[in-house]
């Protein structure tokens, strides 16, 4: 188990809807820390290479304009295995197909309003937090939970 940092966001969507506490509380909740966190509103230029990946895409243009259609919240998650372990709280990509219990599951209906984003390898976490984040942005410190979350 390695530790390691995630980028997450709630969407426009989550923080019109008021869900910003709700989606920090869950991972809060799990035992991840939040080493990074701000409110933006994302230029079309940086959301296009966010999700570079998806340019082929036949959503590309609305998941562009989704994505810059109000303020997000930006996140860097840390903890042991963060990655799948956020995954994971995040549920499938599809609502309707996410597990009861995940954020998607629990709090969306819509492939196309689903709430949360969440990064999906060591690769692309990398990738996502120099997008959205510069290094004296990222918070080390220790919480003083750490030895009652994980066996030492
Ligand atoms: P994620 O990693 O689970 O967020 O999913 P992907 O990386 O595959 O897709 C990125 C985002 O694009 C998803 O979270 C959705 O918001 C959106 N998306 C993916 N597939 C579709 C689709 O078929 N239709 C629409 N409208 N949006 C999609
Ligand atoms: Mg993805």
């Amino acid at each position: 188990m390695e530790v390691e940092r995630t980028f997450v966001m709630v969407k426009p969507d989550g923080v019109q809807r008021g869900l910003i506490g709700e989606v920090v509380s869950r991972l809060e909740r799990k035992g991840l820390k939040i080493v990074a966190m701000k409110m933006l509103r994302i230029p079309k230029e940086m959301a296009e290479t966010h999700y570079a990946e998806h340019r082929e895409k036949p959503f590309f243009n609305a998941l562009v304009s989704y994505i810059t259609s109000g303020p997000v919240v930006a996140m860097v998650v840390e903890g042991k295995s963060a990655i799948s372990v956020v995954r994971n709280l995040v549920g499938k990509t599809n609502p309707v197909e996410a597990e009861p219990g995940t954020i998607r599951g629990d709090l969306a209906m819509d492939i196309g309003r689903n709430v949360v984003h969440a990064s999906d390898s060591p690769e692309s976490a990398k990738r996502e937090i120099s997008i959205f984040f510069s290094d004296d942005e990222i918070v080390d410190y220790a919480k003083v939970d750490e030895d009652w979350v994980y066996e030492r």
